[in-house]
């Protein structure tokens, strides 16, 4: 589906799948959970599902002759991280707008994880004081024109690399990469679970899984907390995507499945079920998850599971997207384990 586009290599390849033979036993077993480890996707500065979308992003930003890219998030942004790494993989310069979107309880919040990643990489990084949104923020369009008034020529990155043009490409080519996986392994998965916030990667995974009929299999648990706005994300970002792709079929809002039920209390603070499923899959898997997104996915999928949403015998395949360096920031939340 991807062929027509330039992609920049960022990452290994092909990321592995593996059983989660000791979760699926505590669930009880009538459904098989499997992991993709998009938190093992790379070289560059941890990897995570960024780095899939950027790979689509880098030659479009190369070919305008930019020399900074600039993007933005929150303060322990595992997104600003991989454009710093990117930045620095290409050899340009890096501009992020760290903004104050998680109320956190930890001193070091801003010293540590992501946040301490990126300005080892060398990115120039500015801490601003606004609250959580998905959408485009003053703050970085102040960012691009500093850039430019200081002679540099800006590349300019959304929140998440989710409205950019090519956002969703990445995750098209995370759904083909599965089906190959799939004739390997010689069965199908029945449904993929996966984080959604800025949205691109549940709308890319969407279009790309709606070319065998699976896009309502692709179950997104919100992790925004403000549900209504990353649902109509997905919808744009997955009917632009598909238009790029030349997708056969019409994607419309009922073809997104977001859980919103699991992203209290609220963007960024893990509740005490986040922090259980955390620690559940830590010591069942050894397979950290995180309390911003993964943690927050993890527990709605335990949560679904133990429910009976996925009839018995479902085979359900999480998308593990990264973000484990943010719980450094989350010291004295995990103080006790
Ligand atoms: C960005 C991110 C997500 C959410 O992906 P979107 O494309 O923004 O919806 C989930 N998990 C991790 C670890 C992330 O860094």
């Amino acid at each position: 589906m991807l062929e027509k586009f330039e992609k920049y290599p960022l990452t290994f390849g092909p990321t592995p799948i593996e059983k989660l033979e000791s979760l699926t036993k505590h669930f009880g077993g009538d459904v098989e959970l499997y992991a993709k480890r998009e938190d093992c996707n790379s070289g560059l500065a941890f990897g995570g599902n960024k780095l899939r979308k950027l790979e689509y992003i880098v030659p479009d930003a190369i070919a305008t002759g930019a020399d900074t890219l600039v993007s933005i998030g929150g303060v322990q942004s595992n997104h600003t991280r991989l454009v710093a790494a990117t930045a620095a993989k290409i050899g340009m310069k890096c501009r992020l707008v760290q903004e104050s979107w998680v109320p956190h309880e930890d001193a070091v919040y801003d010293r540590v994880g992501n946040i301490l990643l990126s300005r080892v990489m060398g990115a120039d990084v500015e801490l601003v004081d606004e609250g959580f949104d998905i959408g485009i923020r003053k703050s970085w369009e102040s960012a691009l024109q500093d850039v430019k008034d200081k002679g540099g020529k800006p590349y300019a990155i959304p929140a998440g690399a989710s409205v950019h043009k090519y956002g969703g490409l990445g995750f098209v080519g995370f759904a083909e990469e599965v089906r190959d996986q799939e004739d390997e392994l010689g069965f199908k998965f029945d449904y993929i679970v996966v984080c959604t916030v800025t949205g691109s990667t549940h709308a890319g995974m969407l279009v790309g899984f709606a070319k065998d009929g699976r896009e309502r299999n692709v179950i997104g648990i919100d992790a925004s907390c403000t549900p209504k706005q990353t649902k109509a994300q997905v919808l744009k970002i997955a009917q632009n995507t598909a238009q790029l792709v030349d997708l056969d079929k019409a994607i419309s809002e009922a073809d997104i499945i977001l859980h919103e039920e699991y992203a209290y209390p609220i963007y960024g603070v893990p509740s005490e079920e986040t922090k259980e499923a955390i620690r559940l899959c830590a010591r069942l898997e050894g397979m950290i998850t995180d309390p911003v997104y993964e943690g927050k996915s993890m527990q709605g999928m335990m949560d679904l599971v133990k429910k009976g949403y996925f009839p018995k015998g479902s085979k359900v395949l999480y998308a593990h997207l990264g973000g484990v360096p943010a719980i450094n920031g989350y010291g004295y939340t995990f103080r006790n384990g």
